[in-house]
């Protein structure tokens, strides 16, 4: 039997999938025995199944008159009563928080009558009108789908009317006049009455808030976010509590940490006498925690306790809304929230101080992504860019961009190439189109925790709020600040971290964390007197630690310059899983390719290929110096060789010319037969890879004999080199032995001439769909394994890596087709797949096997925690990549791999 509809009391925490998030942790508090106010969830059910037929199943609308009459009951009121009212929310909540992306409707069971019945409740008549119209208005907007501007408009010009300046000096008289526009404004919009039965306005809320789900501006939020479109979310109805009900009362949202910094200590934003959204929403500046003890010591009393016992319970950073309503304290909300890199690290490692967490909870409690975010270079200190202004610091990182003042235009602009910051006002759902595209967010309005502050947040996006004195005129398309206009396209630079706001460019240094990763703990330590700073650096230091000691996957790095090497190393590398020789033949040595290519005879070849030994031979001993002790994977030349010659249409271009003017160059013309030759329609699948070895005679041997002898000059050197061979490409069995028993002769040959013991490993590289299928063959030739995984991505979708993504991946993702790049993150099911059958069937074969991955999905977070679940040894990412790599299979080794979410 379908569950369409739970009471508070009925459900926990753990039912997000059911209830949401929301509506799973009002629950949670309810069991807690928490000042909730009572009232039920209508489940994601019903919403998948409304979204399937496109109608309220049928059974939802009984279910919905049980738990009202429950909800009356237990409170002795009904709903749009003529007496004391009982009035409802009637709020969205699924499973993963979409701030600010669908509708709340607040007041539901007020119409003329009722109106009455509050204004006798609350002794306060103009309480009453102003509660009729906040529904009328929202209920218009948000059910009825009216233009918002309609109702602001009609509010302004009442305001106008009385010469007030703020809603608090209208009177009952105003709002009961401004309530008959309203509902003119409906009549005549609509072409019917708002709506006066309570139970229709319920109903019609509820297939408001179901139907909020598809809007264009969720699912936008939710591709970005990779929330699955087809969850559904749930619906909150709970029985309302007033925060404006006078100076006694008011709202609030409160964190039992910093979310923007980690710093131990409640922290919040309170606004009194104001109702619902009004404080997120950002429109009035708001009071502190501190200051609600001074306002009203019992209710902060009280929420603080509540605080603590969720902080508790919940053993995390909590955020919270609540409402007083005459000194009564409410509790609206929770959840475990939001935060910013720097603070997830920093609370992980204060809670395991505090003893409410393992280190190993620490370490599932951040991410790689969280990682990433800390390695943002900061502004430089002492820059004497010009101040323009401070506010708060709502989403840390530095920014440097051009003005555009509003979304459309950031969008634009961004697409464009342009860096952009987005000045606002303030922000709403409607902005998240250009907070994608900006690199940074600047609004006039609003506290910590406004739409424009949450949203950034979350998205990582740099973002200052509340800068007062930014003064906005979309009309001249500019602002004023300190004395100074600013005008769209004018560069202005943000710090998320500081609030500092500067006209012009900025200069960014390393964050404290790139140092810490570069040059060691001390060095960080020593670098600032900034304890928050020194807090933070000591945080990621313990949990990077705790996941080095914790992780199974070893971390290796793609390399190919002894600069690369020695930076990979610093950052934690165990290794080089992947040097791509073929950067070792561009610049000044292509020519010598050129000669391989146009050698007439067998010795001219031979000539040619022997030119380059010497250099390959160095390179590698410059690389094993630097990774001295560590596996450096050395693969052999992997692209078709006319990558390294001259464009064809440009080479054809410089033949005629030069014919024309009857100055013919003998060596181009025959380059040019050469080029005209190698050409391949489908160069990726064609000549290259182990192919190219087994076709050019004498390139691999070339490689192979340079990297022998580069081991021979490391051991002479008393070095302890580790080169390992690979082989690129390889589809069947016999080209990998062809090349390894090759190997092998060269290994004893260089061996011999130098007195001492070649072995090197050789192994392969699975990149090709056949390799994985015939594994078991394979690995009867290969000592180790290594996953190509852009080429077998490339490979398995048919998708040429190089034009795909910027081709028409954005429809791809836009129509549902994927939910991210292939290229990027791991195709589990297809790719994954194969890599899964290589794994075990190679094994079966050759039980030591040791079985890496070196495209780019080795260093991104969700394929890591993939490949730990597969079994591989090493994952290989390129260096900067690294520590995000170490933290990430910590992370697996504690968590597991996700629930499958695509
Ligand atoms: C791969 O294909 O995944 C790989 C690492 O090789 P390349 O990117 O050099 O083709
Ligand atoms: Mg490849």
């Amino acid at each position: 039997m379908a569950t369409y509809v739970k009471d508070f009391s009925e459900g926990d925490k753990d039912q997000k999938d059911l209830l949401g998030g929301k509506g799973a942790n009002l629950a949670e508090m309810t069991r807690l025995g928490l000042p909730v106010p009572p009232g039920f969830t209508i489940t994601t059910e019903a919403c998948r199944e409304f979204l399937r037929t496109g109608e309220v199943p049928a059974e939802l609308r009984v279910e919905v008159t049980m738990a009202l009459r429950r909800l009356e009951d237990a409170l002795g009121r009904q709903l749009g009563d003529f007496h004391e009212p009982l009035l409802v929310s009637v709020r969205s909540g699924a499973k993963f928080s979409m701030p600010g992306m669908m509708e709340t409707v607040l007041n539901v069971g007020l119409n003329d009558a009722s109106v009455q019945g509050l204004a006798e409740y609350s002794g306060d008549e103009r309480f009453a009108w102003d509660s009729y119209r906040r529904l009328i208005q929202m209920f218009g907007r948000t059910v009825l789908d009216l233009d918002g501007e309609l109702f602001s408009q009609a509010l302004d010009d009442a305001k106008a009317a009385r010469g007030a300046t703020s809603d608090v000096d209208l009177t009952a008289e105003d709002l009961r006049g401004l309530v008959e526009t309203f509902k003119d404004i409906v009549r005549r919009e609509t072409g019917r009455d708002f709506p006066q039965h309570p139970r229709e306005q319920l109903d019609m809320a509820i297939v408001a808030v179901l139907a909020s789900w598809g809007t264009e501006r969720a699912r936008l939020y939710r591709r970005k976010e990779r929330i699955p479109d087809d969850l559904g979310t749930a619906v909150n109805v709970c029985s309302m509590v007033f925060g404006n009900l006078g100076p006694t009362s008011g709202t609030g949202v409160a964190f039992t940490r910093d979310p923007a910094t980690g710093k131990s200590g409640d922290y919040g934003d309170y606004l009194v006498n104001a109702q619902g959204e009004d404080v997120v929403a950002g429109i009035r500046n708001t009071a502190t925690l501190a200051d609600l003890e001074q306002i009203d010591p019992t209710a902060y009393a009280e929420l603080r306790q509540a605080m603590r016992r969720l902080e508790t319970h919940y053993r995390d950073l909590c955020d919270i809304e609540f409402t007083i309503e005459r000194g009564k304290l409410w509790m609206l909300q929770t959840r475990v929230g939001k935060r910013t890199a720097a603070a997830a690290f920093r609370i992980a490692t204060h809670l395991v101080d505090e003893n409410l967490i393992t280190m190993d909870e620490a370490l599932s409690r951040v991410t790689g992504a969280q990682l990433s975010q800390l390695l943002f270079p900061q502004f430089a200190a002492g820059s004497d860019a010009t101040l323009l202004t401070t506010a708060m610091a709502a989403s840390p990182g530095a920014a440097v961009g051009r003005v555009v003042l509003d979304s459309a235009t950031a969008v634009e602009r961004a697409a464009q190439g342009e860096d952009v910051i987005l000045v606002r006002r303030e922000t709403n759902p409607d902005d998240l189109g250009g907070m994608i595209a900006a690199v940074g967010v600047l609004t006039a309005r609003g506290g910590k925790t406004s739409h424009a502050a949450v949203v950034a947040r979350g998205m990582g996006r740099t973002a200052v709020v509340g800068a007062e004195a930014v003064v906005i005129d979309l009309t001249s398309r500019s602002f004023t600040v300190a004395g100074r206009t600013v005008r769209e396209g004018d560069l202005i630079a943000i710090d998320g971290s500081t609030g500092e706001v500067f006209w012009g460019d900025v200069d960014v240094v390393p964050s404290p964390v790139t140092r810490y990763l570069e040059d060691g703990l001390d060095a960080a330590l020593a670098a600032t007197d900034d304890e928050e700073v020194r807090d933070l650096v000591r945080s990621v230091d313990r949990i990077l630690r705790h996941a080095d000691a914790t992780r199974r996957l070893r971390v290796l790095a793609n390399a190919d310059t002894p600069e690369d090497a020695a930076r990979a190393r610093r950052l934690g590398a165990q290794g080089i899983g992947l040097c791509r020789t073929e950067h070792m033949f561009l610049g000044e040595r292509r020519e010598h390719i050129e000669h391989v290519v146009l050698a007439e005879d067998d010795a001219a070849h031979l000539a040619a290929l022997d030119a380059l030994l010497p250099l390959q031979r160095e390179d590698f001993v410059g690389l094993l110096r630097e990774m001295d002790g560590l596996p450096t994977t050395i693969r052999l030349l992997d692209p078709p060789l006319h990558e390294f010659l001259p464009d064809l249409t440009e080479l054809s271009v410089k033949v005629a010319l030069a014919e024309e003017r009857g100055e013919v160059d003998e060596g181009d013309v025959r380059l040019l037969a050469a080029v005209r030759r190698m050409h391949e329609a489908n160069p990726m699948l064609g000549l290259r890879g182990v192919r190219l070895g087994l076709v050019v005679p004498g390139l691999f041997a070339l490689q192979i004999r340079a990297v022998c002898e580069a081991v021979a000059i490391r051991r002479a050197e008393g070095g302890d080199p580790h080169a390992e061979i690979m082989v690129p490409l390889v589809g069947s069995v016999q080209e990998l032995r062809l090349v390894r028993e090759e190997a092998l002769r060269i290994m004893s040959e260089v061996g011999a001439e130098h007195g001492i013991e070649i072995d090197l490993p050789v192994g392969v590289m699975i990149e090709l769909p056949r390799a994985a299928l015939t594994a078991d063959r394979i690995a009867a030739q290969a000592q180790f394994f290594s996953f190509g995984t852009n080429d077998l991505t490339q490979t398995t979708w048919g998708f040429s890596r190089d034009d795909v993504e910027g081709a028409f991946f954005a429809q791809y993702t836009a129509n549902g087709v994927l939910t991210v790049s292939p290229f990027e993150t791991i195709d589990a099911k297809g790719v994954g797949r194969l890599v899964q059958i290589a794994v075990e069937e190679g094994r079966a074969t050759r039980p030591d096997l040791v079985i890496g991955v070196c495209g780019e999905h080795g260093g991104d977070p969700e394929s890591i925690r993939f490949f730990d679940a597969v079994g591989l040894d090493y994952v290989s990412c390129s260096p900067f990549r690294v520590p995000v790599a170490r933290l990430e299979a910590g992370r697996a080794a504690v968590t597991g791999v996700d629930a499958d979410t695509r």
